[in-house]
């Protein structure tokens, strides 16, 4: 969500006359778009900002902008800890950002700009994608549910589904400009549809979507347990477009824990929608999240989760440590876990992770896998990195003509987390 909205704020920029540089030492403006779901993200920005200091001393014109999460959160806060910061842009002003800049610029004025009420805007204007051949698409905003420790319905608001023909407008103008792969992108992306009439689902939006023209592969994140339905499970097994993968986060393996964190489910209830995802979507591959270190957690609910990530066999997790968001409300429950046990509570999951993961990629030798080609390997240029429709990496040597297509590897070796092969087509 971050990324498509960098994406769109350059873009907005860059149909303005602002060319994007490489180099933030060239820059007249520098705009930091932020996150605050962790305490960590919030005080990198605020280390990042400090280092920015002694630019804005010698370039007293330079434009320092914080925008997104932080900047709805902070507010305020971060022109008293940063006087060099000139413009503190929320998650609901991004489409202003031209003319505050043009406000801004040859002043040194100083300009916060945050609507707690303020339109949802879609439009895409993006003119700069990472990626020629993938592109997120937003279908929702905000959100409403209210996890205990989650400060995105705060700082992102409610949650507002856009409307069908939008979002088919859209992707039909990105695979008219050469896009073969879309991740819809929403909070909570199955629970698409709400406000929009009770025949508008997330199923039914896959169903319309995957007709389209020069579209290979439709992906969807992320998904909360609560909101899974045998629908969506059935849209995902029948249609060939859509990838077979969920992200669907756990977040925890015991009951207690998930009631204390106001998910709504069980982990049995998880489990059967394991169960259910697989027996509908037989290949299907799952990804999770876990927080640890929840307030009360015992030895024994971890227990329980570790227990959930060894029976559920998830492709791949990411696992957190509890980080207490002013305003939410677990502020008020003591964060009564020790950061050491957290840390050791961390790496216990992911070593259990990364050894169901290196099974899991092993079993995949021998088999033969479609891949969407993305570019070529961080760690040997020779060699190029794709993804399957199950969003497993895959490095494989083959020839550069092959970026951005779709071509069949045969996998032979593998490690946790990446699949590595080779192909004859070409
Ligand atoms: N909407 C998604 C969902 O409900 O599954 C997740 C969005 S959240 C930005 C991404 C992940 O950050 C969550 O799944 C959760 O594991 C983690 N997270 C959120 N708040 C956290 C907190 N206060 N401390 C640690 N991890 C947190
Ligand atoms: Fe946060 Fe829960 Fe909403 Fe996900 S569903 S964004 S974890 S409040």
């Amino acid at each position: 969500m971050n990324k498509l909205d960098s994406e769109l704020s350059i873009g907005s920029l860059v149909k303005e006359g602002y060319t994007f540089i490489e180099d933030e030492k060239d820059a007249d403006v520098i705009l930091l778009n932020t996150c605050s779901v962790r305490h960590k993200a919030e005080h990198k920005v605020y280390s990042q900002l400090g280092s920015l200091r002694d630019q804005k001393e010698k370039n007293p014109g330079l434009i320092l902008g914080v925008l997104g999460c932080m900047a709805q959160n902070e507010g305020e806060k971060i022109f008293k800890r940063m006087p060099h910061v000139n413009l503190i842009c929320g998650t609901r002003m991004f489409s202003k950002l031209p003319e505050l800049l043009e406000k801004i610029n040859g002043t040194n004025k100083r300009i916060l700009a945050i609507d707690e009420d303020g339109e949802v805007n879609f439009d895409r204007v993006v003119t700069q994608r990472d990626d020629r051949h993938k592109a997120f698409v937003s279908v929702m905003r905000g959100c409403d549910n209210y996890c205990s420790y989650c400060i995105v319905p705060y700082v992102r608001g409610h949650e507002f589904s856009r409307p069908v023909e939008d979002i088919i407008n859209e992707v039909k103008d990105l695979a008219d400009d050469g896009c073969k792969e879309v991740m819809l992108l929403g909070q909570n992306v199955n629970s698409y549809g709400k406000g929009l009439g009770e025949n508008t689902t997330l199923a039914t939006l896959l169903r319309r979507l995957n007709p389209i023209g020069g579209i290979e592969r439709i992906r969807f994140v992320t998904s909360h347990p609560k909101d899974m339905t045998r629908d969506i499970l059935e849209a995902v097994g029948e249609l060939p477009k859509v990838c077979e993968n969920l992200h669907m986060p756990a977040q925890s393996g015991s009951d207690k824990i998930l009631g204390k964190m106001r998910r709504q489910y069980t982990s049995e209830y998880y489990r059967g929608l394991v169960e259910m995802a697989r027996s509908l979507v037989p290949n299907i591959t799952i990804a999770s999240d876990f927080i640890v270190g929840f307030p009360g957690e015992t030895e024994d609910d971890f227990e329980d989760t570790v227990s959930l990530v060894r029976d559920v066999r998830c492709q791949n997790c990411f696992v957190f440590k509890y980080s207490p968001r002013t305003g939410t409300a677990a502020m008020e429950l003591k964060d009564d876990v020790p950061e050491k046990t957290k840390k050791k509570r961390n790496q216990i999951l992911l070593d259990l992770q990364s050894e169901i993961s290196a099974e899991l990629n092993k079993e995949m030798i021998g088999k033969s896998v479609e891949v969407l080609v993305e570019g070529t390997s961080k760690t040997d240029e020779s060699r190029l990195t794709g993804r399957t429709r199950q969003n497993q990496i895959v490095v494989f040597s083959g020839p550069s003509s092959l970026l951005g297509k779709l071509t069949n590897v045969d996998i032979v070796d593998s490690t946790d987390l990446t699949l590595f092969g080779v192909t004859s087509e070409f």
